[in-house]
């Protein structure tokens, strides 16, 4: 996002990229200000091939040029610049392939709804005034207040970001070893992964999962599920909440909506994670299936934690809000509870997976969601719903 002056205005383009009644903006490392994505022509670029490169060198996507379509030209004075300095934006529309996410100079990006514009340059706040005129921005989906007496939770990538690369460097550093090379790392991703899906389908149990994935490290010294344990006292450490979960667990609880967490992951890193940031009492339990012994989707975990749990309430009366369509989502439906999505990479529901009752961008979306009131109504209903990645979540 180079910035070049021609004369005193600053000539650039921009993305204009909607979701669910929100615009995608990016802000970049150090910054404080969202920008919506875009950038300066190079020599000898066209619109097109400057919008296409800088979309990519920012957000990881590709836009479809046969898709790329003017918005509108806007002209504002230069964030961060001499008085005087203007800004040219000419925005342009376009479609997308790709998974959405911040690349080299951003740190995040972010969904944002109008009542949001603050947070963004002048001349973006520009493009989201016209865009607000044509009612592009609205709140979607309305979670009605009420309808929920219970909200489920997944722990992992809906409460707290799952940050496995930063838990094995600091355990390994606990051991006094090497980290992880880039290769070592994908394996045991790999190994992971295919333990886990191996689980969730009920084919291997917990103990074996904390074992396997660790045993190309077991030493005289440290036996598998010593690694294990190990791990997940650095993951403790290292899984910090994503943005917005206490504003949003405050909003709940005072609507009266009971809360519960079930997680597929460990008893072991649940509650001290939960304590150390103060999240535990929101919650009136917390149930894995390392103890359940059965793991999402299996519906067998929810009607558990509805008999145990929940008084026996009945499962249309809860809300199961979770980042994985194939445990959280699924399992909701097997149990027969509504779902919401947390799709913080603004991703299509993939071809024969059934839909969720509700899809959100971000914690913060959710709570706009589901708050009675403070947010603006939608002036467009919308069968489906919206999302929003916030910085430090894409
Ligand atoms: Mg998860």
């Amino acid at each position: 996002m180079l910035q070049q002056k021609t004369g005193k205005v600053i000539d650039k383009l921009a993305w204009v990229c909607m979701r669910n009644g929100r615009l995608l903006v990016t802000r970049s490392f150090g910054k404080d200000t969202f920008y919506i994505p875009g950038g300066k022509r190079e020599a000898g670029e066209s619109d097109q091939q400057a919008l296409v490169r800088e979309v990519q060198e920012e957000a990881s996507v590709s836009l479809k040029e046969d898709t790329i379509k003017l918005y509108g030209v806007f002209t504002a004075p230069a964030h961060g610049k001499d008085p005087g300095v203007m800004v040219k934006v000419t925005a342009y529309l376009a479609e997308y392939e790709g998974v959405l996410k911040a690349n080299q100079e951003i740190e995040a990006l972010r969904w944002v709804a109008y009542g949001e514009k603050k947070d963004c340059s002048l001349v973006t706040g520009l493009i989201m005034d016209q865009l607000e005129s044509e009612q592009k921005f609205f709140i979607a989906p309305r979670i009605p207040g009420g309808q929920y007496k219970w909200w489920l939770f997944d722990a992992d990538e809906t409460l707290f970001h799952f940050r496995d690369r930063a838990g094995l460097d600091l355990m390994f550093s606990n051991l006094k070893k090497d980290p992880l090379s880039e290769e070592q790392y994908q394996d045991y991703k790999e190994r992971n992964a295919m333990l886990w899906a191996q689980y969730e389908a009920g084919a291997i149990d917990a103990q074996v999962l904390a074992e396997r994935r660790f045993e190309p490290w077991v030493t005289e010294q440290y036996c598998a599920s010593k690694l294990n344990n190990l791990f997940l006292e650095a993951m403790a450490k290292v899984c910090n909440p994503l943005y917005g979960v206490e504003s949003l667990l405050q909003s709940l609880k005072s609507q009266g909506v009971h809360l519960g967490i079930i997680s597929n992951g460990f008893a072991q890193l649940q509650k001290v994670r939960l304590e150390k940031h103060k999240l535990l009492d929101y919650f009136n339990f917390v149930l894995t299936s390392q103890e359940a012994k059965v793991a999402k989707p299996n519906r067998a975990i929810f009607d558990q934690a509805r008999s145990i749990h929940m008084d026996g309430v009945e499962p249309e009366h809860v809300l199961m809000v979770g980042d994985s369509l194939r445990s959280d989502m699924a399992g909701a439906k097997n149990a027969g509870m509504a779902s919401c999505w947390l799709n913080v990479a603004a991703q299509p529901v993939p071809v024969g997976v059934p839909a969720p009752t509700y899809e959100v961008l971000s914690l913060q979306h959710l709570q706009q969601c589901s708050s009675a009131h403070v947010f603006r109504d939608a002036a467009q209903p919308t069968a489906k719903a919206a999302i929003i990645k916030e910085a430090d979540v894409l």
